[in-house]
């Protein structure tokens, strides 16, 4: 079930890739890269749904993005457990998909199970490589992980311009009919089921994409600079 891609999206919660990366998911799939999604937790403490609800929602949004597959895992929803055990789940993943890149939590983030998330990937990404560490799969060791944002802000290494496929993503968000804004709706509502939710996410996205001259942007954090081969293409459409 797990195919091989060029980027795999790891989170905590179902949902969570969608509001910092759908946008990048979409325009990778549209430019021809096969992308893999899988989620820590089937987010069971959520006010809102239930986890089987989540599940489905959660494939219907990976569907609307084009994800070659989406996984859940059971590391523990407002508790995630890193142990070596969840540490070897992730290494088994890295090593059946290969991806070039990994993309994980920014680590330094409001929601404990965040930072969870953004350490036990960062490791697990590192030891899938080690050839000493013998599973039933070959050692894959991708190229970088790259950092998503949340709850606390960091300053981006990178904007993706994402204004071609904003629509596609708020979709996708929609898709999760029990988490956030849906009109008549008698779940109670919380933080992220107000109408507000929705709008700051829009006003992030615009946000990020000012950076870069874009209507709408994704920002991403990396501990490793990325390459740049055109520094003029790198800063087109922009002005002093
Ligand atoms: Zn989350």
């Amino acid at each position: 079930m797990t195919a091989q891609v060029d980027l795999l999206f790891i989170s905590a919660h179902p949902d969570d890739t969608e509001l910092s990366c759908g946008g990048t998911i979409v325009r990778s799939v549209k430019e021809g890269l096969r992308v893999g999604m899988v989620d820590l937790t089937r987010g069971e403490m959520g006010t809102r749904g239930t986890p089987a609800v989540r599940k489905r929602e959660a494939q219907t949004s990976a569907d609307v993005l084009g994800a070659a597959f989406r996984e859940q895992l059971d590391f523990g929803d407002g508790g995630l457990r890193t142990g070596r055990e969840e540490e070897l789940q992730i290494i088994e993943i890295v090593r059946r998909s290969r991806p070039s890149l990994v993309f994980a939590p920014w680590p330094d983030e409001r929601h404990p199970d965040h930072v969870r998330a953004g350490r036990i990937v960062t490791d697990a990404a590192f030891y899938a490589g080690l050839r000493q560490l013998r599973t039933a799969l070959d050692a894959h060791r991708p190229q970088a992980v790259v950092y998503y944002i949340q709850g606390h802000m960091a300053p981006p290494s990178f904007v993706v311009d994402v204004t071609e496929w904003w629509k596609t993503k708020m979709r996708a968000i929609a898709s999760f009919k029990s988490q956030f804004h849906a009109p008549g709706s008698k779940e109670p509502e919380t933080f992220i089921s107000r109408k507000h939710f929705i709008e700051m996410i829009d006003a992030r996205g615009r946000h990020f994409g000012a950076f870069i001259g874009a209507e709408y942007g994704e920002a991403f954090v990396t501990r490793h600079p990325p390459k740049i081969e055109n520094i003029i293409a790198a800063y087109e459409g922009r002005e002093v």
